[in-house]
Order: structure tokens, then C-alpha cells, then sequence
């Protein structure tokens, strides 16, 4: 049996893993952080073939980025007391309170939220509210992670930011050294947000999901798997053909 190869092609704009081996059926996978795209293929199958694969998929492989922020499974926000809110993994009930002086966000119990607005119940500043609190959360713990983890990958601690994203949960630009962190991360577990700021780090040392990116992981977070898998909780990360 022929031992595995990897390597990386562009289709439209998108990088792809391509890992051929001793298999029957192409396999296509996107995976969190950042929707990297993985097609394993059959001995037989050539990159030309796989581009053409990947192309005809590529609204599904937005429809799988889309799916890991849960957009798909999580009903809209109204804002109404009662409400199940996320904030750092644990599952908080929604309080509001209205014509307050000042909005803002508190945590009284470990089970409760409460959202206070000035208002008289508007769903706009109750989200604006929400999310600028849920930026302050990422922006209090983000300049720690940031430190410690540049040290310990060894490389120049970049210029970081928080912003919405629609497919991804962070990103790296290696050029201008900054790196973009999802804002949804606030309302997954902490290891979450560790582990994505440590693989878009690892972007300053290399640029592909290859297999230095990913002994470099094994190195600094042995556990990294098991946080993209629960970054990734739907069942329908990956298709068969
Ligand atoms: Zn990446």
C-alpha cells in the first residue's frame, strides 16, 4: 500500500488539502477555525479532477462555514426575558430591565443575565448592548492570550482585532501581522477562543494547514483537535462521494 501524500492547490481563491491515498471515494471536509478545506482522494485522481470536484461543492463548503457559527441552529434573538444567552460556554437566562440611565450587561448568578436598557424594550440597542459587551469580554482576555501565546510560538505578538464574521471563526492576515477574532467566540468556552488565537499564530509560522502547522499544534496544544471538534458540533462537516 502506497503511504499517503498531502499537498496544497488553489480553487477560486480557496486553498485545498489534498490528500491522496489507497481510498475508493473522494472525501471533502471544512473544518474550523477557518473553513480549511480537505478533499482526500483516490490514488487515480488527478489535481485537475479534484479542482472541478471542489468547484461544483463550493456553495456547500460555504453552507458548512456558515453551519460552525450555528447561525443555522440558533433561532433568532428577540431580547425577551426568558431567552437562553451564551456567554463563555455556560448557558445564562435573559433578564431585561428598561428605562434604566445607564445600558449595560451584569451576570448576578451564575444562571442569570440581565440586560439593562434605557429604552422602553428596543430590540436594536438591545443587541447593540449585547454586542459591544460580548467585544468587551473577547477584548478583556484577548491582550493575555495574545502575549503568551506569541512567547511561547516565538513569534513578533501581531496586531489583533475583533469583528463579526460570517464563516469563520478567525483569521490571519501574514502580511500586515494582524489577526481577526470572531466575536461569536465569547459565547463558546474560553479553550475555544485559546485555540483559535494559537492557530492563527501558527499562520506566522506557516501559511498552510501542512503538516508543520500541524506538528506545531501537537507541540503547543496537544488537545487542539478536540476544540475544533467543538467548535465544529455539527455532524455535517464532512461529505462522501
Ligand atoms: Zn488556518
Amino acid at each position: 500500500m502506497t503511504a499517503a501524500t498531502t499537498h496544497t492547490i488553489a480553487v477560486g481563491g480557496l486553498e485545498v488539502e489534498v490528500v491522496r491515498k489507497a481510498i475508493k471515494n473522494l472525501h471533502l471536509a471544512v473544518y474550523p477555525p477557518d473553513g480549511r478545506v480537505r478533499v482526500a482522494t483516490p490514488l487515480r485522481v488527478d489535481d485537475n479532477a479534484v479542482r472541478l470536484f471542489t468547484i461544483a461543492r463550493l456553495p456547500w463548503i460555504r453552507r458548512q462555514r456558515v453551519k460552525f457559527l450555528g447561525q443555522e441552529r440558533q433561532s433568532p434573538r428577540e431580547y425577551v426575558s426568558g431567552e437562553s444567552h451564551y456567554v463563555w460556554g455556560r448557558r445564562y437566562r435573559l433578564r431585561v430591565l428598561t428605562g434604566a440611565s445607564v445600558a449595560g450587561v451584569t451576570l448576578p448568578t451564575k444562571a442569570r443575565l440581565v440586560l439593562t436598557l434605557t429604552g422602553d424594550h428596543d430590540q436594536v440597542e438591545a443587541e447593540t448592548v449585547m454586542l459591544s459587551w460580548y467585544r468587551a469580554q473577547l477584548r478583556e482576555r484577548l491582550p493575555e492570550l495574545v502575549g503568551l501565546w506569541s512567547g511561547r510560538l516565538g513569534v513578533l505578538e501581531p496586531e489583533w482585532g475583533v469583528k463579526r464574521m460570517k464563516t469563520k471563526w478567525g483569521s490571519c492576515n501574514i502580511q500586515a501581522r494582524r489577526i481577526w477574532l470572531n466575536l461569536e467566540l465569547a459565547k463558546k468556552s474560553p479553550h475555544c477562543l485559546e485555540y483559535v488565537v494559537v492557530h492563527e499564530l501558527a499562520h506566522l509560522h506557516e501559511r498552510h494547514h501542512n503538516g508543520r502547522f500541524q506538528a506545531l499544534l501537537d507541540q503547543h496544544l496537544p488537545l487542539w483537535r478536540s476544540y475544533r471538534d467543538e467548535l465544529n458540533r455539527s455532524p455535517l462537516n464532512a461529505e462522501t462521494w
